[in-house]
């Protein structure tokens, strides 16, 4: 698989990237959760990819992957791992900047404690803040989810996102084509470790 793109906002970017990835095996389960939970769980497939900005002002995601970590013994979740960098031949490395890092969770969860952690990590490699052409964006974190109850229609319901440079998680759905905000807590960081969200 290469690179998708390019796209002339990160609002097209989103709004193409998410049926992309939801449409992939099992990057949704919500037809089986209720029919054989057991099996929802073991095919659960998690894909990410980064969505960057180039030098161009153009917006693409990079390759998807599905490479995951050993199964999590508790929660038997499988967690896509997206490496730092991305690798596009055409540009140098320090030419790129990130702005999103893209997966789906196939239950359609919450951002889980991994996925800040994750994001965390990298706003110390990647900027807080990116400046386009016209204005800016921050970095952050993103899980598409579908409602869709039919493996063969993976609709694309929403997002869940998450700002390290404001701390913020936020709700969008889509509706007609549109993005609807809807402000889901602030993270409070009690050491790197540990965090509580105060809902709004
Ligand atoms: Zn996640």
């Amino acid at each position: 698989m290469k690179n998708f793109g390019p796209f002339d906002s990160y609002a097209d970017a989103l709004k193409a990237a998410c049926p992309l990835i939801l449409s992939k095996p099992n990057a949704t389960v919500g037809h089986l959760q209720d029919s054989n939970p057991e099996l929802a769980t073991r095919v659960a497939t998690e894909y990410c990819a980064w969505l960057y900005y180039t030098p161009e002002h153009t917006y693409e995601m990079s390759m998807l992957t599905d490479l995951s970590k050993p199964d999590d013994l508790v929660t038997h979740r499988k967690s896509c791992i997206l490496p730092t960098f991305v690798s596009d031949s055409r540009y140098e490395r320090g030419e790129l900047k990130y702005i999103f890092a893209l997966h789906n969770h196939p239950f359609g969860s919450v951002l889980s404690p991994l996925d800040l952690h994750f994001i965390e990590e990298k706003a110390s490699t990647h900027d807080w803040e990116i400046k386009l052409q016209k204005g800016k964006v921050r970095l952050a974190t993103i899980a598409f989810f579908s409602k869709s109850k039919n493996p063969t229609l993976p609709t694309c319901d929403g997002f869940y996102q998450y700002v390290p440079a404001t701390r913020e998680i936020m709700t969008w759905t889509q509706t007609q084509g549109q993005w609807d905000r809807t402000e889901y807590g602030v993270v409070r960081w009690l050491d790197d470790g540990t965090y509580r969200i105060d809902k709004r």
